[in-house]
Protein backbone atom coordinates (compact mmCIF):
# COMPACT_ATOMS: atom_id res chain seq x y z
CA UNK A 1 0.00 0.00 0.00
CA UNK A 2 1.18 3.00 -0.95
CA UNK A 3 0.89 6.01 1.68
CA UNK A 4 0.05 9.52 -0.38
CA UNK A 5 -0.10 12.78 0.82
CA UNK A 6 0.13 14.99 -1.73
CA UNK A 7 -2.13 15.45 -4.79
CA UNK A 8 0.20 15.03 -8.01
CA UNK A 9 1.20 11.87 -6.38
CA UNK A 10 -2.05 10.78 -5.89
CA UNK A 11 -3.37 11.63 -9.45
CA UNK A 12 0.15 9.45 -10.96
CA UNK A 13 -0.63 6.80 -8.62
CA UNK A 14 -4.19 6.34 -9.63
CA UNK A 15 -3.76 6.77 -12.91
CA UNK A 16 -1.18 3.68 -12.99
CA UNK A 17 -3.80 1.83 -10.63
CA UNK A 18 -6.72 2.57 -13.21
CA UNK A 19 -5.28 0.23 -15.87
CA UNK A 20 -5.88 -2.35 -13.68
CA UNK A 21 -9.48 -1.82 -13.46
CA UNK A 22 -12.11 -0.10 -11.84
CA UNK A 23 -11.46 2.06 -8.31
CA UNK A 24 -13.32 2.42 -5.20
CA UNK A 25 -12.76 5.05 -2.56
CA UNK A 26 -14.05 4.80 1.04
CA UNK A 27 -13.52 8.05 2.56
CA UNK A 28 -12.97 7.95 6.44
CA UNK A 29 -11.59 10.23 9.22
CA UNK A 30 -9.25 7.89 10.75
CA UNK A 31 -9.77 6.11 13.80
CA UNK A 32 -10.66 3.08 12.01
CA UNK A 33 -12.77 0.27 13.27
CA UNK A 34 -14.96 -2.40 11.96
CA UNK A 35 -17.60 -0.54 10.78
CA UNK A 36 -14.82 1.22 8.56
CA UNK A 37 -13.07 -2.07 7.21
CA UNK A 38 -16.43 -3.39 6.21
CA UNK A 39 -16.74 -0.13 3.78
CA UNK A 40 -13.24 -1.42 2.48
CA UNK A 41 -14.74 -4.95 2.13
CA UNK A 42 -17.61 -4.54 0.65
CA UNK A 43 -14.98 -1.66 -1.77
CA UNK A 44 -13.22 -5.14 -2.92
CA UNK A 45 -16.25 -6.52 -3.95
CA UNK A 46 -17.17 -3.67 -6.29
CA UNK A 47 -13.74 -2.77 -7.54
CA UNK A 48 -9.87 -4.00 -8.38
CA UNK A 49 -8.64 -1.91 -6.13
CA UNK A 50 -9.18 0.10 -3.03
CA UNK A 51 -8.56 3.73 -2.24
CA UNK A 52 -8.94 4.60 1.57
CA UNK A 53 -8.31 8.21 2.60
CA UNK A 54 -8.28 9.80 6.13
CA UNK A 55 -8.63 13.48 6.14
CA UNK A 56 -10.26 15.16 9.78
CA UNK A 57 -12.16 17.76 8.31
CA UNK A 58 -12.01 20.72 9.83
CA UNK A 59 -14.82 22.14 8.02
CA UNK A 60 -16.81 19.78 9.09
CA UNK A 61 -16.41 20.64 12.79
CA UNK A 62 -18.12 23.37 14.42
CA UNK A 63 -16.02 26.06 17.13
CA UNK A 64 -17.40 23.99 19.72
CA UNK A 65 -16.77 20.68 18.37
CA UNK A 66 -14.12 18.01 18.89
CA UNK A 67 -11.84 19.00 16.05
CA UNK A 68 -8.41 19.31 18.19
CA UNK A 69 -9.55 15.86 20.46
CA UNK A 70 -10.61 13.56 17.89
CA UNK A 71 -8.97 10.58 17.51
CA UNK A 72 -5.92 10.03 15.36
CA UNK A 73 -4.18 6.93 14.87
CA UNK A 74 -2.20 6.78 11.17
CA UNK A 75 -0.02 4.32 11.98
CA UNK A 76 -2.67 1.54 12.78
CA UNK A 77 -5.03 2.92 10.79
CA UNK A 78 -2.60 2.38 7.82
CA UNK A 79 -1.65 -1.19 9.09
CA UNK A 80 -5.58 -2.01 9.17
CA UNK A 81 -5.89 -0.51 5.57
CA UNK A 82 -2.55 -2.38 4.13
CA UNK A 83 -4.06 -5.87 5.55
CA UNK A 84 -7.59 -5.28 4.46
CA UNK A 85 -5.84 -5.14 0.87
CA UNK A 86 -6.10 -1.67 0.57
CA UNK A 87 -3.74 -0.26 -2.66
CA UNK A 88 -3.47 3.28 -1.70
CA UNK A 89 -4.16 5.23 1.60
CA UNK A 90 -4.60 9.13 0.76
CA UNK A 91 -3.65 11.02 3.52
CA UNK A 92 -3.36 15.08 3.00
CA UNK A 93 -2.72 17.88 5.31
CA UNK A 94 -5.11 20.68 6.38
CA UNK A 95 -2.68 22.68 3.43
CA UNK A 96 -2.69 20.50 1.03
CA UNK A 97 -7.02 20.19 1.06
CA UNK A 98 -7.42 23.81 1.73
CA UNK A 99 -4.28 26.11 0.69
CA UNK A 100 -4.07 29.14 1.47
CA UNK A 101 -6.81 31.42 -0.34
CA UNK A 102 -9.32 28.72 -0.69
CA UNK A 103 -13.01 29.77 -1.01
CA UNK A 104 -15.22 27.31 -2.82
CA UNK A 105 -17.72 25.47 -0.42
CA UNK A 106 -20.39 23.00 -2.08
CA UNK A 107 -23.77 22.87 0.05
CA UNK A 108 -27.05 20.87 -0.37
CA UNK A 109 -29.83 22.04 0.51
CA UNK A 110 -33.33 20.47 2.14
CA UNK A 111 -31.82 16.68 2.83
CA UNK A 112 -28.70 18.89 4.93
CA UNK A 113 -31.47 20.63 6.66
CA UNK A 114 -33.12 19.82 10.03
CA UNK A 115 -32.03 16.35 12.24
CA UNK A 116 -28.17 16.13 12.10
CA UNK A 117 -27.59 19.83 10.35
CA UNK A 118 -30.19 21.71 12.74
CA UNK A 119 -27.75 21.05 15.82
CA UNK A 120 -24.34 21.03 13.57
CA UNK A 121 -24.72 24.21 11.47
CA UNK A 122 -22.50 24.24 8.69
CA UNK A 123 -21.54 20.33 9.02
CA UNK A 124 -22.67 19.10 5.93
CA UNK A 125 -21.54 21.98 4.04
CA UNK A 126 -18.31 20.67 5.11
CA UNK A 127 -18.79 17.46 4.44
CA UNK A 128 -19.76 17.87 0.85
CA UNK A 129 -17.19 19.97 -0.11
CA UNK A 130 -14.37 17.72 0.98
CA UNK A 131 -16.10 14.44 -0.67
CA UNK A 132 -16.50 16.60 -3.82
CA UNK A 133 -12.83 17.27 -3.77
CA UNK A 134 -12.09 13.55 -2.76
CA UNK A 135 -14.45 12.83 -5.68
CA UNK A 136 -12.18 15.24 -8.03
CA UNK A 137 -8.84 14.21 -6.32
CA UNK A 138 -9.47 9.88 -6.73
CA UNK A 139 -11.83 10.59 -9.89
CA UNK A 140 -13.04 6.37 -8.28
CA UNK A 141 -15.60 4.62 -9.81
CA UNK A 142 -17.59 3.60 -6.69
CA UNK A 143 -17.92 5.26 -3.26
CA UNK A 144 -18.32 3.44 -0.43
CA UNK A 145 -20.67 4.92 2.89
CA UNK A 146 -21.63 3.97 5.86
CA UNK A 147 -25.72 3.78 7.09
CA UNK A 148 -24.67 4.99 10.04
CA UNK A 149 -23.80 8.55 9.28
CA UNK A 150 -27.62 8.23 7.33
CA UNK A 151 -27.96 12.07 6.70
CA UNK A 152 -24.82 12.44 5.67
CA UNK A 153 -25.23 9.42 2.99
CA UNK A 154 -28.77 11.17 1.75
CA UNK A 155 -26.53 14.56 1.23
CA UNK A 156 -23.63 12.88 -0.76
CA UNK A 157 -26.42 10.72 -3.07
CA UNK A 158 -28.03 13.90 -3.70
CA UNK A 159 -24.73 16.24 -4.32
CA UNK A 160 -23.74 13.37 -7.25
CA UNK A 161 -26.77 13.12 -8.97
CA UNK A 162 -27.28 17.14 -8.55
CA UNK A 163 -24.17 17.33 -10.12
CA UNK A 164 -23.97 14.59 -11.98
CA UNK A 165 -20.84 13.28 -11.09
CA UNK A 166 -19.68 10.18 -12.52
CA UNK A 167 -19.73 7.73 -9.58
CA UNK A 168 -21.61 5.23 -7.92
CA UNK A 169 -22.71 5.80 -4.29
CA UNK A 170 -22.95 2.65 -2.95
CA UNK A 171 -24.44 2.79 1.36
CA UNK A 172 -23.28 -0.28 3.82
CA UNK A 173 -25.35 -1.42 6.57
CA UNK A 174 -24.00 -0.04 10.47
CA UNK A 175 -21.67 -2.52 12.18
CA UNK A 176 -22.53 -2.97 15.67
CA UNK A 177 -20.76 -3.88 18.85
CA UNK A 178 -22.53 -7.13 20.28
CA UNK A 179 -24.86 -5.50 22.82
CA UNK A 180 -26.07 -3.14 19.64
CA UNK A 181 -24.46 -0.16 19.90
CA UNK A 182 -23.31 1.52 16.58
CA UNK A 183 -19.56 1.54 16.27
CA UNK A 184 -17.62 4.77 16.15
CA UNK A 185 -14.47 6.41 16.68
CA UNK A 186 -15.96 8.77 19.27
CA UNK A 187 -16.90 5.67 21.26
CA UNK A 188 -13.68 6.49 22.78
CA UNK A 189 -14.39 9.25 24.48
CA UNK A 190 -17.20 6.60 26.41
CA UNK A 191 -16.73 6.06 30.33
CA UNK A 192 -16.86 2.14 31.37
CA UNK A 193 -20.46 3.50 33.00
CA UNK A 194 -21.49 5.81 29.89
CA UNK A 195 -20.77 2.48 27.31
CA UNK A 196 -23.03 0.56 29.04
CA UNK A 197 -25.53 3.18 29.31
CA UNK A 198 -25.03 4.16 25.93
CA UNK A 199 -26.55 0.16 24.79
CA UNK A 200 -30.26 2.62 25.42
CA UNK A 201 -29.94 4.14 22.06
CA UNK A 202 -29.67 1.55 19.63
CA UNK A 203 -32.38 -0.33 22.30
CA UNK A 204 -35.10 2.37 22.31
CA UNK A 205 -34.61 2.84 18.49
CA UNK A 206 -35.16 -0.93 17.99
CA UNK A 207 -38.51 -0.62 20.37
CA UNK A 208 -39.84 2.47 18.69
CA UNK A 209 -39.58 0.63 15.19
CA UNK A 210 -41.06 -1.84 16.10
CA UNK A 211 -43.79 -0.29 17.89
CA UNK A 212 -44.50 2.02 14.40
CA UNK A 213 -44.43 -1.15 12.18
CA UNK A 214 -46.88 -2.66 14.84
CA UNK A 215 -48.82 0.08 14.12
CA UNK A 216 -48.76 2.66 17.12
CA UNK A 217 -48.92 6.43 16.65
CA UNK A 218 -45.53 7.55 15.59
CA UNK A 219 -45.84 10.13 18.03
CA UNK A 220 -46.28 8.59 20.86
CA UNK A 221 -43.58 5.60 19.89
CA UNK A 222 -40.94 8.28 19.90
CA UNK A 223 -42.22 10.47 22.73
CA UNK A 224 -41.53 7.20 24.70
CA UNK A 225 -37.91 6.65 23.56
CA UNK A 226 -36.89 9.86 24.23
CA UNK A 227 -38.25 9.26 28.11
CA UNK A 228 -36.13 5.58 27.53
CA UNK A 229 -32.98 7.39 26.96
CA UNK A 230 -33.50 10.42 29.17
CA UNK A 231 -33.95 7.66 32.13
CA UNK A 232 -30.32 5.87 30.50
CA UNK A 233 -29.08 9.37 31.35
CA UNK A 234 -28.90 10.95 27.58
CA UNK A 235 -29.10 14.83 28.35
CA UNK A 236 -29.98 16.08 25.92
CA UNK A 237 -31.89 13.84 23.18
CA UNK A 238 -31.29 16.64 20.09
CA UNK A 239 -34.16 14.09 18.11
CA UNK A 240 -35.85 10.86 17.51
CA UNK A 241 -37.48 11.60 14.18
CA UNK A 242 -39.03 9.08 11.71
CA UNK A 243 -38.05 10.40 7.76
CA UNK A 244 -38.70 9.02 4.43
CA UNK A 245 -35.88 7.10 3.89
CA UNK A 246 -35.17 8.45 0.54
CA UNK A 247 -36.08 12.40 0.95
CA UNK A 248 -35.88 12.29 4.97
CA UNK A 249 -39.01 14.58 4.64
CA UNK A 250 -40.37 13.93 7.88
CA UNK A 251 -43.29 11.30 7.97
CA UNK A 252 -46.45 11.17 9.97
CA UNK A 253 -46.87 7.56 9.31
CA UNK A 254 -45.91 5.03 7.72
CA UNK A 255 -46.76 3.98 4.08
CA UNK A 256 -43.35 4.34 2.33
CA UNK A 257 -39.81 2.90 3.50
CA UNK A 258 -38.85 5.17 6.93
CA UNK A 259 -35.83 5.54 8.47
CA UNK A 260 -35.89 6.18 12.46
CA UNK A 261 -32.54 8.56 13.29
CA UNK A 262 -31.89 9.72 16.59
CA UNK A 263 -28.76 12.28 18.17
CA UNK A 264 -28.05 12.70 22.26
CA UNK A 265 -25.73 13.22 24.59
CA UNK A 266 -24.42 11.24 26.66
CA UNK A 267 -21.95 13.03 28.99
CA UNK A 268 -20.02 14.92 26.65
CA UNK A 269 -20.55 12.74 23.67
CA UNK A 270 -22.92 13.19 21.07
CA UNK A 271 -24.13 9.75 19.77
CA UNK A 272 -26.02 9.10 16.47
CA UNK A 273 -28.14 6.39 15.20
CA UNK A 274 -30.86 5.37 12.84
CA UNK A 275 -32.82 2.07 11.96
CA UNK A 276 -34.87 1.40 8.70
CA UNK A 277 -38.94 0.89 9.55
CA UNK A 278 -40.48 -1.11 6.55
CA UNK A 279 -44.20 -0.85 6.43
CA UNK A 280 -45.62 -4.34 7.17
CA UNK A 281 -46.31 -5.29 3.40
CA UNK A 282 -42.60 -4.43 2.13
CA UNK A 283 -41.22 -6.77 4.98
CA UNK A 284 -39.88 -9.35 3.71
CA UNK A 285 -41.87 -12.89 4.16
CA UNK A 286 -40.81 -14.89 6.94
CA UNK A 287 -40.44 -18.48 7.19
CA UNK A 288 -44.07 -19.93 8.06
CA UNK A 289 -46.20 -16.55 7.37
P1 LIG B 1 -15.87 8.63 9.83
O1 LIG B 1 -14.45 8.18 9.92
O2 LIG B 1 -16.60 8.62 11.12
O3 LIG B 1 -16.04 9.91 9.06
O4 LIG B 1 -16.59 7.54 8.95
C1 LIG B 1 -16.12 7.20 7.68
C2 LIG B 1 -17.12 6.31 7.00
O5 LIG B 1 -17.32 5.13 7.77
C3 LIG B 1 -18.50 6.97 6.85
O6 LIG B 1 -19.06 6.61 5.60
C4 LIG B 1 -19.27 6.35 7.98
O7 LIG B 1 -20.67 6.32 7.77
C5 LIG B 1 -18.69 4.95 8.00
N1 LIG B 1 -18.92 4.33 9.30
C6 LIG B 1 -18.57 4.80 10.52
N2 LIG B 1 -19.00 3.98 11.49
C7 LIG B 1 -19.65 2.96 10.86
C8 LIG B 1 -20.34 1.78 11.31
N3 LIG B 1 -20.45 1.50 12.60
N4 LIG B 1 -20.87 0.97 10.38
C9 LIG B 1 -20.77 1.25 9.06
N5 LIG B 1 -20.13 2.34 8.58
C10 LIG B 1 -19.59 3.18 9.46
Amino acid sequence: MQLIREIDALRSAVATLREGGRIALVPTMGALHAGHMALVAEAKRRAAHVVASVFVNPAQFGPNEDLSSYPRREASDARMLEEAGCAILWAPDAATMYPEGYATTVSVSGVSEGLCGASRPGHFDGVATVVAKLFSQVRPDVVLFGEKDYQQLAVIRRMTRDLDLPVEVVGVPTQRDADGLALSSRNVYLSDEERIAARALPRALGEAAQAIRDGEPVEEAIAVARRKLGAAGFDPVEYVELRDADTLEPVSALSRPARLLAAARLGGTRLIDNLGVLPKEDEEPSLGR
